[in-house]
């Protein structure tokens, strides 16, 4: 067992000068100048008060120092919490009064606004994008290493709020350790690899996936401050592996210089956070001879699934397979009871990247496992011919409609195989003889207007009468949170008036 300090630690000493960020200016940081902010930082939450279990927030935009901060906290025994750069005023009453830190890390822009949350328990700090404010404000350094068990927290992470509140995840050092593993291995990520990172810090894909993995392996970053297809698409020459959220694939289609030659250094494309359209996985690699790799995993968990890296197909629509030393099942959500392959249920999984429960809220904690151990995704899927797993939506977003089970996710991929549809999302509203019925939001391809009576046309005959949308709405573009997800709640609240 190592941790990820201690990963990065060995990296900086077997590498000092090895540039572990590059800059969009071109500017250079290397592991051992990380090493040193790092120390620096460590003497601030020290002089803070920060005491091993210690939550230390942070709300602060992308910057080196940001990740040099989340290597102090470790290296402390503190939690790290890093927060949601959009979160204002009521949500990070929330936040805060929820997760209880010793130190919160602010930007200086925001100082004012958090200064009235400063007192006896909670010390406000400041960074700025340029390694400005009062956090790096110190010429000590503390050397000592808070020596973490593989069970001790490591970071609280709050889940997106997508189906409800926000949920704090109590991740340990066993857990990042773990998952950081079997994705260097499955995903055969090396030193010599360098990531194109322009994913918010935020949250797992950005922080745990990619951050974890190039700090294990001790490989380098271009690191960005926020998506811009055309930065990327300048930095794929000299890049290895892109980690991004399915919007980044779809706009980075609409770069014309993308192709081949674009991505020749290129050895992998990860997509995660949020489902994949089959249509942009099948241009992406007639454009450029890459398969995406998809993956699944959640804030909770860490990485479930994986498409292969080699040794059999990526498919489209699917999230592939467990990683080593995880398992899991489709489970039917009454009884418990796994079902056959093919059969859509309640997706559980249980492992060594398994978190430790969710930040004092014992009983959603209890609710949301098995007796055995396995973890209740709230996701719902099944396992195809070839045991990959396919995730056909959120069990908050099933639709039951005069009693029926509808999934949404066949008759979004109908729609979306329409030649005039680009995507859509199905949805559940209120419905007063059937409690609930189907309503289709549809984005239509650029320049395309497509009419309700085609689109329902064109699926009607593939669907059982209760699945028929009783509506369709042709949208310019779905509501989508910075992780790509689309926000299924806001939709059915625009649309919970329709038949009422
Ligand atoms: P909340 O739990 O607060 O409602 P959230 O579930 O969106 O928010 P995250 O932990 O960021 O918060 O997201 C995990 C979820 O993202 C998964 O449960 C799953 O629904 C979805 N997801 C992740 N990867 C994929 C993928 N490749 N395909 C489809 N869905 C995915
Ligand atoms: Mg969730």
């Amino acid at each position: 067992f190592s941790t990820v300090h201690r990963s990065f630690t060995e990296q900086a000493e077997r590498q000092p000068d090895k540039v572990l960020f590059e800059l969009p200016d071109g500017r250079g940081i290397t592991y051992r100048e990380t090493a040193q902010t790092v120390r620096r930082i460590a003497a601030r939450l020290i002089a803070d008060g920060v005491s091993p279990g210690d939550r230390v927030a942070m709300q602060v935009e992308k910057s080196p120092e940001a990740i040099a901060l989340y290597l102090a906290t470790l290296q402390v025994g503190g939690v790290f919490l890093p927060l949601n750069t959009a979160y204002t005023g009521a949500e990070m009453d929330y936040f805060i009064g929820d997760a209880r830190p010793r130190v919160l890390v602010c930007s200086p822009e925001r100082r004012a606004e958090h200064e009235r949350r400063a007192g006896e328990e909670l010390v406000v700090e400041t960074l700025g994008v340029d390694g400005d404010g009062s956090l790096l404000d110190t010429d000590a350094r503390h050397e000592d290493v808070v020596d973490a068990g593989p069970d001790d927290p490591a970071a609280i992470l709050y889940t997106s709020g997508t189906t409800g509140r926000s949920k704090g995840a109590v991740l340990t050092h066993g857990n990042l350790a773990s998952n950081c593993r079997a994705l260097l291995d499955a995903w055969r990520f090396t030193g010599e690899d360098r990531l194109i990172h322009a994913l918010p810090i935020f949250h797992v894909h950005g922080l745990f996936v990619a951050v974890n993995m190039t700090l294990a392996a001790g490989a380098s970053l271009y690191y960005l401050p926020k998506f811009d297809a055309e930065a990327i698409t300048d930095l794929l020459p000299r890049a290895t592996v892109l980690m991004g959220v399915p919007t980044f694939y779809t706009r980075l289609l609409t770069v014309d210089r993308l192709g081949p030659e674009t991505c020749a250094s290129m050895r992998l494309f990860v997509s995660g956070s949020a489902p994949l359209l089959a249509s942009d996985h099948e241009a992406f690699e007639a454009r450029t001879g890459h398969a995406i790799l998809e993956r699944y995993g959640m804030t909770e968990t860490g990485m479930n699934t994986t498409n292969p890296y080699e040794g059999g197909p990526r498919k489209p629509g699917t999230v592939g397979k467990p990683l080593p030393g995880i398992e899991i099942r489709v489970v039917d959500a009454e009884t418990g009871e796994t079902l056959p392959d093919g059969e859509v249920g309640s997706i559980e999984v249980r492992g060594p990247n398994v978190f430790a429960g969710y930040w004092r809220m014992p009983e959603k904690t209890a609710a949301e496992f098995r007796a055995d151990g396995f973890f209740i995704t709230g996701d719902l899927g099944r396992v195809d011919e070839d045991g990959y797993l396919r995730i056909v939506g959120r069990g908050k977003d099933l639709v039951i409609s005069g009693g029926f089970n509808v999934y949404p996710k066949e008759i979004e991929e109908l729609l979306d195989a329409h030649p005039k549809v680009l995507e859509s999302a199905v949805i559940g509203v209120p419905h007063p003889d059937f409690g609930e019925t189907v309503v289709a939001v549809v984005v239509p391809l650029a320049g395309q207007e497509p009419e309700e009576k085609e689109l329902l046309d064109f699926v009607a005959d593939d669907l059982a009468r209760f699945k028929h949308p009783r509506a369709v709405r042709v949208v310019e573009a779905l509501p989508r949170n910075v992780m790509g997800k689309v926000q299924k709640a806001e939709l059915r609240s625009r649309y919970q008036d329709l038949f009422l």
